[in-house]
This record gives C-alpha cells, sequence and structure tokens, in this order.
C-alpha cells in the first residue's frame, strides 16, 4: 500500500506494529521480510519515486579532513536509496573480519561469520546474486576461462565477486505497493526522534515534508534504516530531550566513520601475455570475478588491515581519472554521467592503443579503513529545509591504513616476482615509509560505515549484536552503520544480510 504523506491531513497520527525509517536497501530488505505477514509494516521514506533536487537537498553537509565527494552526491535520496546507482559488487566478508585483531585497534564484532551464514544465503536471493558459494573452486567449474595467476597461495588467494542488477526502485517498487501490509509513506522525512522521560524507549516519529505538513508516527518496534551517514545525523539531531543526542550518552554516535580506501598503488608488468577472465576489469563480462587477497595467517604476520587488489589494463588506466576528481558535481547524476564519459572515453582509447593489453595492468587496492575514533560525523551549525542540522563528514585515516597498503604492494611484488610471472612497480606515494598521507585523489568506494558501531559493551559501541540501540527498548539500526570493521568488500551484501538477521530477531519480539 503507498500514502503520500504530502496529502494527509496535516498532524495525522501513523500507527502500526514496526516503523521502518528509510527505503533503501536495508529497510526494503526488512519490510520484503514482513510482507503477507499479520503485522502492520509503517515504511517511511523522505523522497518520492523519483530524484527530486529539492529532497536529495536534504543530504547536503559539510566535509573535511581526507578530500571527500560532495555529502548531497554521495547516497540517493528516494524510494531504493542509493541501489538507484550502486555498482552491484557483492562479497562476503572473511572470517577474520569478525575477529578481534591485536594489531587493530577496537577490532572484533560480537558476532561471527557463521552467525550471518543463512542470513548471506537470503541477501544473495535477496539482491539477486548467483548462488551463495564464493569459492574460486566452485566458480571455476561453472564458467570457462577463469584461470588464475600461479602465484603460493600461502601468501595470495583469489577472492571471488558477483555481480548485482538490483535497482530497488524498480525491483520492488510494486511489490511493495501491492503489499496489504507494508504502509510505505512517500513524502515523510523523519526529523525527531521522541522517547519517554526515562529516555528508555521511543514514543513518537516526527515526519516532515516540503509541503509543510509534519506527521507522527508510532510502532511497538522502530528501525533506522537511513544509511549510516543519515541515521547517525537523525540521532543527534534529536536532541530535545537527551542534549547529547539519541543513543550517544558514551559520546560513540557518529564516531567511526569509515570508508573503502580505492587508489591505483601500482603496476604489474607480466613477461607474458595472461589470458584469463577471472581478473576481468570489463564490467558485466562474467558473472563472477576475483581480487587478489593477502591470505589471513599473512595479514597476522605482517599486522596489516584486510585489502584485495585489481587489475585493469594499463592501456585503458592511464586515461581514467581518480573518481574523487570526476564525483565532484553536487548532483550525483552528473557526477554519475562524468565518470561514466570518462570510463568511455578511457576504454575507447585502451582498446584503440596497440600493443600487448595483457601484459601491463594497474594494480587498485581496496582496503578497509582502521577504526578511528576522530572519524566522525557531527552536526554542522547550519539547517535544512526542514530544520534538521546538516551533517558535517570529518574523514580521518591513520597510520595503519597506509601501512597496510604499503605492506600489500611489496608482497605483491614479491610473489609475482618470486613466480617469475614478472615484475610490480609501486606508485611513488608510497615509497616514503615515514610518510603516512594519502594523496587527494584517494577514493572512497561511497561506502558509509560503522558511525552506530555494533559491541556488547554500551561503552564501546552504539548498538548491541542483535543491533539494538544501547539504553532504548524499541530502537534498531539497519545498516553498516553498526559495522565495528569494515572489510575489504562492498557493504550492501552484508548489509543486507545483517538487516535480515536483525528482521529475525524482531519476529520474536513483537
Ligand atoms: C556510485 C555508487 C556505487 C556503489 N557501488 C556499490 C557496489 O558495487 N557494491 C556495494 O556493495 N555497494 C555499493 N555502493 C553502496 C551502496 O549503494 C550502499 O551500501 C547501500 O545503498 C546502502 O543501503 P542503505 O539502505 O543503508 O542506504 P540507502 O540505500 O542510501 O537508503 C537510505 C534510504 O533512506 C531514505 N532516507 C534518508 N533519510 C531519511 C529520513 N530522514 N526519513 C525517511 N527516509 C530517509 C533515503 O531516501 C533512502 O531511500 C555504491 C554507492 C554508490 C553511490
Amino acid at each position: 500500500m503507498h500514502i503520500d504523506a504530502r496529502h494527509l491531513p496535516n498532524n495525522s497520527i501513523i500507527e502500526g506494529d514496526l516503523c521502518i525509517i528509510g527505503a533503501g536497501a536495508a529497510g526494503i530488505s526488512m519490510a520484503l521480510d514482513w510482507n503477507n505477514s499479520r503485522y502492520k509494516v509503517i515504511l517511511l521514506e523522505g523522497g518520492g519515486f523519483d530524484y527530486d533536487d529539492s529532497i536529495q537537498d536534504l543530504y547536503s553537509g559539510k566535509t573535511s579532513g581526507q578530500k571527500y565527494y560532495p555529502l548531497r552526491a554521495s547516497r540517493l535520496h528516494y524510494f531504493g536509496g542509493t541501489t538507484g546507482h550502486w555498482a552491484g559488487m557483492c562479497a562476503p566478508f572473511d572470517p577474520i573480519d569478525f575477529k578481534e585483531r591485536p594489531w587493530v585497534p577496537h577490532s572484533g564484532w560480537p558476532i561471527t561469520l557463521a552467525d550471518l551464514e543463512p542470513y548471506y544465503a537470503k541477501a544473495n536471493e535477496v539482491l539477486e546474486v548467483g548462488p551463495y558459494n564464493y569459492s574460486y573452486r566452485y566458480w571455476n567449474e561453472q564458467v570457462p576461462n577463469l584461470k588464475p595467476f600461479p602465484l603460493d597461495d600461502t601468501v595470495i588467494w583469489n577472492k571471488i565477486w558477483q555481480f548485482s542488477t538490483a535497482r530497488y526502485n524498480t525491483l520492488y517498487r510494486d511489490t511493495i505497493i501491492n503489499s496489504k501490509n507494508i504502509h510505505l509513506y512517500t513524502y515523510a522525512q523523519a526529523t525527531n526522534i521522541l522517547t519517554n522521560d526515562g529516555l528508555s524507549e521511543v514514543s513518537d516519529i516526527i515526519v516532515k515534508n516540503h509541503e509543510g505538513k509534519t506527521h507522527t508516527v508510532r510502532a511497538k518496534q522502530v528501525i533506522l534504516a537511513c544509511g549510516a551517514i543519515q541515521n547517525a545525523r537523525l540521532l543527534l539531531a534529536s536532541n530535545s530531550q537527551a542534549p547529547k543526542g539519541i543513543g550517544n550518552q558514551n559520546d560513540l554516535v557518529g564516531r567511526f566513520f569509515m570508508e573503502h580506501l580505492e587508489v591505483a598503488i601500482g603496476e604489474l608488468w607480466l613477461f607474458e601475455p595472461f589470458i584469463s577472465d577471472l581478473y576481468s576489469w570489463d564490467y558485466g563480462k562474467t558473472r563472477a570475478s576475483a581480487e587478489l587477497a593477502i591470505t589471513e595467517d599473512l595479514q597476522e604476520q605482517e599486522k596489516i588491515l584486510n585489502g584485495t587488489v585489481s587489475l585493469t589494463p594499463l592501456k585503458v588506466a592511464q586515461y581514467m581519472k581518480p573518481r574523487m576528481e570526476t564525483w565532484q558535481n553536487e548532483d550525483p547524476r552528473k557526477s554519475m554521467d562524468n565518470v561514466f564519459a570518462n570510463w568511455g572515453e578511457a576504454d575507447e582509447k585502451g582498446r584503440n592503443a596497440s600493443g600487448f593489453i595483457e601484459k601491463a595492468h594497474q594494480l587498485n587496492i581496496r582496503i578497509e579503513q582502521a577504526p578511528n575514533p576522530n572519524s566522525r560525523i557531527t552536526l554542522d551549525g547550519k539547517n535544512d529545509a526542514l530544520g534538521v542540522p546538516e551533517a558535517h563528514l570529518h574523514w580521518a585515516l591513520t597510520r595503519l591504513d597506509k601501512h597496510s597498503v604499503r605492506t600489500i604492494i611489496h608482497i605483491l611484488g614479491q610473489e609475482f616476482g618470486k613466480s617469475g610471472l614478472g615484475r610490480v612497480k609501486m606508485k611513488a606515494f608510497l615509497r616514503d615509509p615515514d610518510d603516512d598521507l594519502f594523496p587527494e585523489e584517494t577514493n572512497g568506494g561511497w561506502h558509509h560505515m560503522g558511525t552506530t558501531r555494533m559491541a556488547d559493551d554500551p561503552h564501546k559501541g552504539v548498538v548491541d549484536s542483535n543491533c539494538k540501540v544501547h539504553g532504548i527498548s524499541n530502537l534498531f539500526i539497519a545498516g553498516s552503520g553498526c559495522y565495528p570493521t569494515s572489510a575489504a568488500p562492498n557493504p550492501t551484501l552484508t548489509l543486507t544480510a545483517l538487516s535480515l538477521r536483525l528482521s529475525d530477531h524482531l519476529k520474536k519480539k513483537v
């Protein structure tokens, strides 16, 4: 069922069993899990079904620290959320990603990979990825010519990605609209969360829109699913009763913001051409492709973060501009166009170039960011059109980030040399071991994580292992904001799995 909140009488009261705030990857995945049940699910979406400049404006904000994309352009604010232009790369986290690693401060999840396994399988279905099988051996049997580099597998292994084409705006729109028990309210932007006097239970969610209407939503269980930056912002801005914001009694909301560092780290020059689709840079060419990953034992030995390395033919890569440069337009659609225009041009020039395209490759890393309390979301002094303070992202990297990237290119250099396959050349910005800075062109993956991190101890995290906000009995967070550490893979498969796990937990509560 769909209701446009602009057409409701002002000051309407909306009541239900479950209220999910935000209809993106996390929110819609959860809502679908309750479809056809006897529970009334209220799904609040700030935007409509299409891009709208005045709604996208509500995502404006400030950035400082390591250069970042404009906040307005780094997410999409309408039904379907940022799946409206995500790239669909999916891979589960590794066992080590959940463990406490003494060399990674603030690491360790209160759950393990085994706790998420059943939900990963389900998330694969919701995202319409292939089978829940990410082993290289399986894919090697399915698809011809997925030949790996003959490298020492006690050092380097092939981590598999699959690709989703799911755009929730079109894929799940009709199912949600036709549902009898899911009540989707569009143009229903949550602007404030109110609690009882003891601050222990959410009582009301205040919803506004540009037509000047204000409504109140009441539900037994409330799930915040607006993305990691927006969730933290809304908790901090809901400060009329708790001056530091909801769930922020230990000053943790907004802290530990993490991104994936995605940057070119060097070149691989092979002695002989290596023809294989396993490391295909040609998006969509195969149903699965691999990136070079460092084994868990070696990560521990070298005291480094988890990261993987992909290959792009150098003939193409040399014409590709950093996304941190091409994605600076405040309009996300124009930024997307800029990136695609550059990729198209690079592809054309690269394919037309003479020489052995498969002999020289650019090496690109995607690596987790070490959790850092100073990398954080706070509120800016400026309010948006609905009166909510804008977000300020301060993106701050640490010595461990640079050390890990440098060590990984060293490992690759040694292994390609040892195997007799070729030589690796390191980028200049990695040469000085005392230089901890990253160049301006260092990309993020538009992967926002860690602002409401998970820990059993309320002094160490905002939510518990069931994604419930500490100290508040009926407030939950769905999404990558709950990650204590971010692993190397893109976040959406895991955040979907975590949201489905939360959904199962709530079924025992309502
Ligand atoms: C260009 C690009 C490429 C990407 N590629 C990949 C990839 O290949 N693989 C991958 O895993 N991830 C990728 N991502 C990231 C991926 O899109 C996000 O991880 C994912 O969409 C996050 O899901 P979410 O539900 O937490 O947030 P979103 O999908 O952003 O959804 C949040 C929803 O909440 C709504 N909302 C916000 N505030 C309010 C409010 N106050 N009240 C009501 N509703 C509100 C929004 O309108 C939106 O619908 C990419 C992102 C971008 C920008």
